[in-house]
């Protein structure tokens, strides 16, 4: 049954604003808030962001913390101090060796780099959870004959694990290791967390097909992280690939099952940016789908429909009126605060 129905927050950090904001969503039926925290944000606004954080709590919403676009290894559009600054520890291309713009997940200096912050975060008690998004190498097409990343980092956990050279283009054992490397590092990161305060709510996210950077297996990633997670979540964005709601009721299904058999709750994110005028309607039966499945968590990709960013709805004032509509239905008949 759905207990949580939030959105995804950024673009603002004035905390005055913020708490309009907020009050907006709550009229629209939300009681939780993915703050989705930018690099930039952590360092340049950080007191904002924790008074954001403070005032979501005044509405009783559930607030979670999202490293948006860390490293270009999260999801989204956000840029990164760490790549801007570290240009020695990108992911580099297996045939080329030519560097790309996204962290490599297995060089100590970005674990410590996102290990300080979580040091500070987790000890806030305004903050619930983490969410750790779309994890993925950077993107490379689905055909490619090459891979990231074949840093000396990477080749020499490689060798150690496998007794033998990294391949230069994509073999099995690199899909495999890959998805090893990210998983491991969620573990880290989420018993970073953990040790700090346990009653801190983790959310591991992925991407379904067609993205094929990220984990693929995600039976083999639940199962290794079931002990140190809380919720699966996926986002099936149907309309950014051109499908149907089927495709949003295949992974829907997957990721509710998924988080059955490993006792985790279920999470699933509503598309509300990039939304085609006159398909509105659709989110409100994506929505539907996954109280169908009945999934513990709802969430939508953003506040407002993206409203004036790069990812736009074309009527993001119709998107969020839907949202609203919808959420406030929900909320009405599961009894939400
Ligand atoms: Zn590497």
């Amino acid at each position: 049954m759905v207990k949580e129905l939030g959105v995804a927050y950024y673009g603002n950090l004035f905390p005055d604003r913020a708490r309009q904001d907020i009050e907006e969503m709550s009229e629209h039926g939300c009681n939780s808030i993915l703050i989705a925290m930018s690099e930039y944000d952590w360092i340049e606004w950080k007191k904002n962001v924790f008074s954001i954080c403070q005032i979501a709590k005044e509405f009783d919403f559930t607030v979670y913390i999202n490293f948006w676009a860390w490293g270009g290894i999260f999801g989204g559009e956000a840029p990164s101090f760490f790549l801007h600054n570290n240009h020695k520890y990108r992911q580099e291309i297996s045939t080329t060796g030519v560097k790309v713009p996204a962290a490599c997940f297995n060089k100590p200096e970005f674990q410590k780099y996102i290990f300080d912050a979580i040091k500070i975060l987790a000890k806030k008690d305004f903050i619930d959870g983490f969410f750790w998004d779309e994890p993925h190498y950077y993107y490379t097409p689905p055909t490619a004959e090459y891979f990231t990343c074949r840093c000396k980092t990477c080749q020499e956990i490689f060798t150690d694990f496998y007794k033998k050279n990294m391949p230069i283009v994509l073999t099995d054992d690199i899909i495999k290791f890959k998805e090893d490397m990210i998983i491991n590092f969620l573990k880290e990161i989420s018993i970073q967390v953990k040790e700090i305060d346990p009653t801190k709510k983790i959310t591991v996210c992925l991407l379904p097909p067609p993205e094929v950077t990220g984990i693929q297996d995600w039976n083999r990633c639940c199962a290794i992280l079931k002990d140190t997670i809380d919720v699966f979540s996926s986002d099936p964005y149907w309309l950014l690939y051109r499908k149907s709601l089927d495709y949003v009721e295949k992974y829907t299904k997957i990721t509710v099952d998924l988080a059955t058999k490993y006792n985790l709750e279920s999470q699933l994110w509503c598309l509300a940016f990039l939304i085609p005028r006159k398909k509105e309607i659709e989110l409100k039966k994506a929505i539907k789908i996954f109280d169908d499945y009945k999934v513990d968590s709802i969430f939508s990709w953003c506040y407002r429909g993206a409203e004036g960013t790069s990812v736009a709805s074309r009527n993001p004032k119709e998107v969020w009126r839907v949202i609203g509509e919808t959420y406030t239905e929900l909320k009405a008949k599961y009894n939400l605060l």
